[in-house]
């Protein structure tokens, strides 16, 4: 077979490209590419007789195809960046994960009308995520994205404040310190110290969730919750007693504007939408504050409960529901639930837990 030859286009010089000047004429109007795809050349895998399979860094055996290892029959390295400025025949760009000094063999306008189509339309990104519903968060937590994370929990939020914001930032860091993930198999646990807006921010990023029993709450009111595993091994990550003051020295706009329309019920609605702006710059600019001046983070070992376990139901005598056998009370072979009897129960709500 014939050998290929490539001329290169320029070179990789920190999260720049620079091109060589006989290309120039090829960045006509590469403004108007947001993102770029950028093929390169591998140039320190110097050995060029490769073995076609090998050990991933993960630790599994995969072919080369099957890798994304720099060490390939070709050594062609693919990578997508965001286009952020253009200074003569050097492109500043962020996401690039070339080596210094590799030469560059093409630059491609990225088509991102995959992406642009909303991921529920595209059917290989639903796949992906049926088969690992967390795969984003997971991503976002990996690449310190905090404020994807934020947007996304707006999801379940419903708003966006500094306690989510703090929420989002306390669990992005015990997830990357402990690298935990959760399938939702309460092999990973979060106990949380509170159950306010913070709250939401841990359940969102840890995916441990009332729902799946991942998530335990102790009413303590604190901004504090502890990632932990089976082992009971963890980190416990608990608000700063000046994270208020320092929340309110970063945004004084805010205060200000918070007693005109909270304080002193001024609901001009100029004043009102004022608010709003400034409540979200507030909540997207928590994530900015160095995380020590909020946080203090320890190491600690908690007792953990075992797996939940599996009750069998039985239907109450009176309103015919059925219910968890734990949660009746029995007279003779009848069954009765706790409303129907009459029975006190616990009940979280703002408030925390009381008894009804
Ligand atoms: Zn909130
Ligand atoms: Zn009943």
């Amino acid at each position: 077979m014939n050998t290929i030859q490539f001329q290169p286009v320029g070179m990789v010089a920190g999260n720049r490209l620079v091109i060589n000047t006989e290309y120039l004429g090829g960045l006509l109007n590469i403004g108007e590419c947001e993102y770029l795809d950028v093929v390169y050349y591998f140039h320190e895998s110097e050995n060029k007789t490769f073995p076609l399979s090998g050990i991933t860094r993960s630790g599994a055996e995969r072919g080369v195809f099957a890798s994304r290892s720099p060490n390939r029959p070709n050594l062609i390295g693919i990578t997508t960046v965001k286009l952020l400025e253009i200074k003569a025949n050097e492109l500043v760009v962020e996401g690039l994960d070339a080596k210094n000094g590799s030469p560059l063999l093409d630059i491609k306008c990225c088509d991102t009308s995959l992406f642009a189509q909303s991921a529920d339309k595209n059917p290989v990104h639903q796949s992906i995520i049926r088969s690992e519903p967390r795969i984003e968060i997971k991503n976002h937590i990996l690449r310190k994205e905090t404020e994807l994370l934020l947007t996304k929990a707006g999801q379940l939020h419903g708003h966006y404040c500094p306690g989510l914001a703090m929420g989002i930032m306390a669990a992005a860091f015990a997830m990357s310190e402990m690298r935990a993930d959760s399938d939702g198999m309460e092999d990973l646990l979060a106990i949380t110290e509170t159950n306010n807006c913070f709250a939401d921010g841990v359940q969102f990023v840890t995916g441990c969730s009332f729902g799946n029993n991942g998530l335990i709450y102790k009413d303590l009111g604190k901004t504090a919750f502890t990632l932990t595993k089976r082992d009971g091994k963890g980190i416990r990550v608990c608000s700063r007693p000046e994270s208020q003051e320092v929340l309110h020295r970063s945004f004084p706009a805010f205060r200000e504007c918070y007693g005109k329309v909270v304080t002193q019920q001024n609901h001009d609605p100029e004043l009102v939408a004022e608010f709003k702006k400034l409540g979200l710059e507030r909540a997207f600019g928590t994530l900015t504050i160095p995380f020590g001046e909020l946080f203090d983070v320890q190491h600690v070992t908690t007792d953990i409960p075992s797996y939940a376990s599996i009750r069998e139901s039985v239907v109450c005598a009176t309103c015919k529901e059925s219910v968890m056998i734990n949660r009746t009370v029995t007279e003779g072979t009848a069954h009765y639930c706790y409303r129907c009897a009459g029975t006190t129960y616990p009940i979280l709500t703002g408030d925390g837990i009381s008894v009804q």
